[in-house]
């Protein structure tokens, strides 16, 4: 593996610089801080770049000075505000391992505050810290492949960490051995992936990523995640498998196993949640946890589905929906259409499912015999009728009418008999291919801090 520059990112005060420099002595590597070569780009110290310039002009010369750094061997330390442009998070990504140094609000207090750094706000330094710390975290938790937080750590045992970690990747190996070795992966469609990924699982350094479900062997995911990985230099990351029934041994073993994030799917979308230190409201309010990930030896759970289904139909009016089916995908269906603002309806096939729904979220329930479909400015489908062998409909297509919006979450063939009936009558359709990419794009963000396009993953399924 060729991950051999080290990114040190996080906010100011938490030894950056300090930590870079010795440990580039350390390691015989070439060291650069990105906020002293901007110094010298300019021939301004950075309180005169921010009072002269001001901010925005400060970021565009980061961004020069961040995409001019090579990939190659050393240690950059970098600014706290870095970490914001989506192009920096890339280049700093490339053939790096990246640690988050991080440290609480007093601390940081404490180390900056006599420092003559311009502030970033008009509010006092320590609610400017915690501010801006909230909104930075994020970035820095799913950026970074290790966290270390030095508020009463020395420099000199901070060093031995990174040293450590970096020279290592941690004592992975013994509860991968003890853990994934022992329950096979999956028997794959994909063999040549498959080999690649025992193979790295075996590298300490290695950054694992997977999806786990049961099954999940048939899924396309490891081949979309590993691409990306390539296209964007993480040579220090790999997407798996992890085909188990029960999820409570690989979530208890995740940190140590270092794990870096997990898609979930069918059937351990709720299971999880009870294993997770940290979830999401949007995640509790549907039930349903579909991305994990995991930093400085805490889990956060995500719920990306729903806005698989929100982002596609953005520009369309809202108006009535009707979701048909009670499930997982339903309630992320109906939590998504509320944000958008429809009015809904569910309709299912078993009502008091539909109901239970209906009370938890405040809207509309019947049966699916009861279809008055036709009223309806949107019909999605949350069943699996129409899969692959399926070639049923989960409405009668008589009710669509032209105009009328029509997603169908099946996406195994991506044109249903549902989307085809549609497309026949003139509604506005939308297949559930749409919903995986959208929501890929979200879970990739939030377990790698980096940005890719629906058109990218299109690409990459194609
Ligand atoms: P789920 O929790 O098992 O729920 C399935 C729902 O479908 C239940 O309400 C069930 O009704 C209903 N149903 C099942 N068979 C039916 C039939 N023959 N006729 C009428 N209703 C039927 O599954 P889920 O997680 O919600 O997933 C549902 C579908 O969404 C999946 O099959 C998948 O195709 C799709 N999905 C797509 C994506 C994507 O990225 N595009 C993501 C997630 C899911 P009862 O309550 O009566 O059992």
């Amino acid at each position: 593996m060729s991950s051999n520059r080290i990114v040190l990112i996080g906010y100011r005060g938490t030894g950056k610089t300090t930590i870079g420099k010795k440990l580039a002595d350390l390691l015989d590597l070439q060291f650069f801080d990105t906020d002293a070569e901007i110094e010298t780009k300019t021939g301004c110290s950075i309180p005169e770049i921010f009072s002269q310039w001001g901010e925005d002009e400060f970021r565009d010369i980061e961004r020069d000075v961040i995409s001019s750094i090579p990939p190659s061997a050393s240690i950059v330390s970098t600014g706290g505000g870095a970490v914001l442009n989506p192009d920096n998070r890339l280049d700093l990504r490339r053939k790096s391992t990246i640690f988050w140094l991080d440290a609480d609000v007093d601390t940081i207090y404490q180390r900056i505050v006599t420092s003559n750094r311009p502030p970033l706000t008009t509010l006092p330094l320590s609610s400017e810290i915690s501010d801006i710390l909230s909104l930075r975290t994020p970035l820095y938790r799913s950026l970074a492949d290790y966290r270390i937080d030095n508020t009463t750590m020395s420099v000199d045992s901070c060093i031995e960490e990174i040293a450590y970690l970096y020279a290592t990747g941690g004592d992975v190996i013994s509860i991968r051995e003890n853990w994934i070795f022992d329950n096979p992966l999956p028997v794959s469609c994909y063999p040549d992936a498959m080999r690649n990924c025992i193979a790295s699982i075996d590298n300490p350094r290695m950054r694992l990523f997977g999806i786990v479900g049961y099954p999940c062997g048939h899924s396309r995911s490891p081949l979309v995640w590993n691409r990306f990985f390539k296209k964007f230099g993480m040579d220090n990351a790999l997407y798996t498998w992890f085909e188990v029934k029960t999820v409570e041994p690989l979530l208890k073993n995740a940190i140590q196993a270092g794990i870096k994030g997990l898609s979930v799917t069918i059937p351990h979308k709720e299971s999880v949640i009870p294993l997770i230190d940290e979830v999401k409201h949007d995640a509790r309010t549907i039930g349903a946890v579909n991305t994990i990930l995991f930093q400085g030896g805490r889990s956060f759970g995500f719920n990306t589905d729903w806005l698989g289904i929100y982002r596609p139909l953005e520009g369309y009016p809202g108006g009535s929906a009707c979701v048909i089916g009670a499930g997982g995908a339903a309630s992320a269906a109906i939590y998504a259409l509320l944000m958008r603002g429809y009015g809904v309806t569910i309709l299912n096939r078993t009502p008091q499912k539909a109901k239970n729904l209906a009370t938890r979220f405040g809207c509309r329930y019947g049966s699916l015999d009861q279809g008055d479909i036709g009223s309806y400015d949107l019909v999605l489908n949350a069943t699996p009728v129409g899969m692959h062998p399926d070639t049923s409909m989960p409405v009668d297509p008589s009710f669509l009418h032209k105009g009328m919006i029509v997603f169908d979450l099946v996406y195994t063939p991506p044109k249903t008999p549902l989307i085809r009936a549609a497309d026949k009558i003139g509604c506005i359709t939308i297949e559930g291919t749409e919903m995986f990419i959208h929501q890929l794009t979200e879970q990739f963000s939030l377990l790698t801090g980096l940005k890719v396009s629906p058109d990218m993953v299109r690409e990459v399924l194609a």
